[in-house]
Parts: C-alpha cells; structure tokens; sequence
C-alpha cells in the first residue's frame, strides 16, 4: 500500500516554526566578541536569500516556481508505504507508515535544501559553493544541485569516510564537483589537525571549518550548511507537507518518528504536524532517535556552542556534547554530529518532542528485519528510525493498542554497505562514551 501525488501536489511554499516555537530563540553570537552576530557579517558566509530566511518569522516562505521543477525533476513528491510486512512480522495492532526520502535521485532527503540553497546562490551571482561532508550524503547533494543550477560544488569529505566510501566520491566527481579528504592540507585548520596526526580520520566539525575557511579566502564563492540551521530546516517541510496530504489517503498518524543528526530530516517530517499541536488542533506525539555513540539530545547539555571544531561558526544556542567531541571510526551508524538544530532544542526542552537512543547493533537489527519484510535498506542514519518505530510497534503490542506510526526513511544505504557488512560479520561493536568536552569530560 501506498500514496503518491502528482508534481501539483508539491508544494508551493515551506514552512517556518519560528513564529510558532514556545519560545523565541536565543540569537546566534559572533564567536570573536560573543555579541549577537551581525547579519552583515553571516552575509559573507551564506547567500543573502538564506540569512533573510534565517531569521524570518513569516510562517510560510514560497518556494520558487525553479526550484519547484527541480524538486519534480529529482524525485518529488516522494512516495509514502504502509509498512504491512513488517507489522505481520511484529504481530503488533499498530499500522505503520513510511515517507521515503531515499526515492529521491540521490537517495537521501538532502536534495530537498541543497537546490533550494543552490538557486539563490545563483541568483545571487554567486560562483561556487563549498561545504563538507561526513557519510557522503549531503556532499551528493550539493554536487548535484551545483550541476542542476550552474554553480562549482567544492566538497571537504571526513577523510575516514573517503576512505569507507570510495564510491560517494565518485558520484560527487560525476556531478562535477571538487573532493578533497579532511583534514587536507588545503587549509591552516587542516594543517593544524594533520600536524597532530598525519592519519587524522577527520570529522564533520572540522570539514566544516576547512570549508569556512576557504569561504573566507574566495569572494565568489558562498558555504553552503546540509543541516541544524534554521533555512535548512524550513526547506526539509516539504517532506512533513506532503505526508499530511498523503496520510489524508489513510488515517491520521498517533506518533511522529525521525532520525536525528542535525535534526533537519526529523524537522521536515514532524514540524508540519508540530505546527498542529502547537496550537491546541492535535496531539501528536513525537520521538527523535539518535545513537547511544552520538547521544546529543538525551545527554548533552543545553547552552551556546561552536558549530564545527575550530570555533570560525557563530555560536548557537543548543543542545550540545562539545564541538571538540569525537565519534571513534567503530560507530558505523552515522549522525555523528555533536550539536542539534536550536529549533529542535527548544521544542525537546518544552517536552513537545521526545528523544531516545539506540546502540547501533539494535539499530543494524531493525534495518536488517526491514529490509528482508520492506525490501527497502535503509541508510544507518534512517535506520535509527526505523528502530523507533519498530520499538513503538512492540509497545503498542504489549498495551494491546492500535496506533498509527508515521516515521521518515530519511534514505537508502545501497552505498553503507561497509557498516551492514560488519554487522552480519558481527564486528559492530556498541559504542558509549563516557566523557563529554561540554560536561568538562
Ligand atoms: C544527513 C542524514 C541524516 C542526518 O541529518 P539530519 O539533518 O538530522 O537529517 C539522516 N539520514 C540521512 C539519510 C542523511 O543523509
């Protein structure tokens, strides 16, 4: 069973909770003096479209009518499954449903911000557009919607990955971009990092400095972010917009489900819905999953931090473990980022959404029993969701309760199969930090 719609039904315009949160947010600060950052500063890191939308609170923002014919062109209005094997195989009253976002062409929902911020760099003049990549996935995006929108795509790629996963590389060269292992030597920070060890396996924290950095030195040329920023967020909606129109066909969902890295496919999803609590018209409940190796939401601590390892972002208020916070190669679950969208923080701090996280063999299960009930393998990532949901199914057994679960199958992990491999050989080991740079660990 499922529901698709038709290229009309994509929709016109994203929406943005900012008007709607319980609280307004804590303003981002300027990481040399600590004061509330100047827009014109942020102008010379991002598009000057994407700092309005930043810090807009109009509720909704329309969509280029461009950027709509692209989101067709790339997959959308992404298909919606009833997960019917898998409730049989659980036996559970529970009836759960899917929005997959690995339909799209490059298999993850990143596509879905990585146009929309490609067009108004374009717009704007802009020449070419840098950013990093852990697993790959927002990399191919961005690659991709570079190509699409006649813009240079130069991607910092955490050098452990590059090295797992060869052929992400080879797409995003396919799509025309530039890519280079972090730490590289292309940057002071990346030096820094490689002085200590010429092996550095890299991360997501400091791929993004590296591409801050070269930002800084090219006037042409604009960073481009695949998550936890407001604008980021807001483009994710057209996931969560669609699922309404979609469910619309079946029943109206009790629980929300979302894998959280920087909270941008959870978001997309469930902030539509949010919307919908927040002003006393339903009560959806909503869980966010993350790894237990990775555990920002259900360990971290609320307050102002870097968003990559060598403190050139604005500082955010969120949740946090400490932007100089590592996640040894053994985790292969990915969401391996140490902050969290402030939005997203807010709405865990009111009790709206509520997280949970998984060790990564649990996590590795539940793919593995959805893919031999659903056909489909999830990416490590989305199968920390798929993992919610089967645990809220379980539950809803044992209660005796029929419940509709909604979660995002934010991707495909036709290029993870490293890390599936290593869980059939049994080589996966769970993961669980003891020390965290925020907490003074
Ligand atoms: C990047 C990614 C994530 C994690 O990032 P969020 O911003 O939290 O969505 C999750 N799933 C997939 C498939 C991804 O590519």
């Amino acid at each position: 069973m499922k529901a698709v719609l038709p290229d009309s039904k994509i929709p016109k315009r994203w929406y943005n909770i900012l008007p709607d949160l319980p609280e307004p947010l804590a303003p981002p600060l300027d990481p040399e003096t600590d004061e509330p950052m100047e827009p014109e500063k942020l102008l010379r890191i991002f598009a000057e479209e994407l700092v309005k939308q930043e810090m807009s609170t109009e509720r909704y923002i329309e969509i280029p009518r461009k950027v709509r014919e692209l989101y067709a062109k790339i997959g959308r209005p992404t298909p919606l499954f009833r997960a019917t094997n898998l409730e049989k195989a659980l036996g559970t009253p529970a009836r759960i449903y899917f929005k997959y976002e690995g339909a799209t062409v490059t298999g993850s929902h990143k596509i879905n911000t990585a146009l929309a911020q490609a067009y108004y760099a374009k717009e704007q003049g802009i020449e070419k557009l840098i950013t990093e990549t852990g697993a790959g996935q927002w990399g191919t995006a961005l690659s991709l919607a570079g190509a699409l929108l006649g813009l240079k795509a130069r991607v910092y790629m955490a050098r452990a990955s590059y090295a797992q996963k060869p052929y992400r590389k080879t797409i995003m060269r396919l799509y025309g971009a530039e890519v280079y292992p972090s730490p590289s030597e292309r940057t002071e920070i990346g030096r820094r990092f490689l002085r200590e060890d010429p092996n550095h396996p890299g991360g997501l924290g400091i791929a993004i400095s590296e591409a801050i950095e070269d930002v800084l030195r090219d006037g042409n040329a604009r960073y481009a972010l695949g998550s936890v920023l407001n604008h980021v967020l807001m483009h994710q909606t057209v996931i969560g917009l669609e699922a309404m129109e979609q469910m619309r066909e079946f029943e109206e969902p009790d629980v929300i489900i979302g894998c959280v890295g920087g909270g941008s496919n959870f978001a997309g999803l469930a902030y539509p819905f949010v919307k919908e609590v927040l002003e006393g018209k339903a009560d959806y409940k909503f869980i966010a999953v993350e790894p237990r190796a990775a555990p920002t939401m259900t360990r971290g601590v609320y307050r102002y931090d870097f968003g990559d390892s060598g403190g050139y972002t604005p500082k955010m208020k969120m949740h946090t473990l400490g932007h100089t916070y590592y996640v040894p190669p053994i985790h292969a679950g990915g969401l391996r980022y140490h902050g969290l969208a402030p939005t997203l923080s807010v709405l865990i701090n009111h009790g709206v959404v509520t997280p949970v996280a998984y060790h990564q063999n649990d996590v590795f299960r539940a793919a593995e029993l959805f893919t031999r009930t659903e056909g489909i393998i999830p990416a490590p990532e989305s199968a920390h969701a798929v993992k919610g949901a089967i645990g809220q199914a379980i539950r809803a057994k044992a209660e005796e309760r029929e419940e509709v679960i909604l979660f995002n199958l934010s991707g495909h992990g036709l290029l993870d199969l490293k890390g599936y491999e290593d869980y059939l050989d049994g080589k996966l080991e769970d993961y669980e930090p003891e020390h965290f740079p925020a907490l003074g660990g």
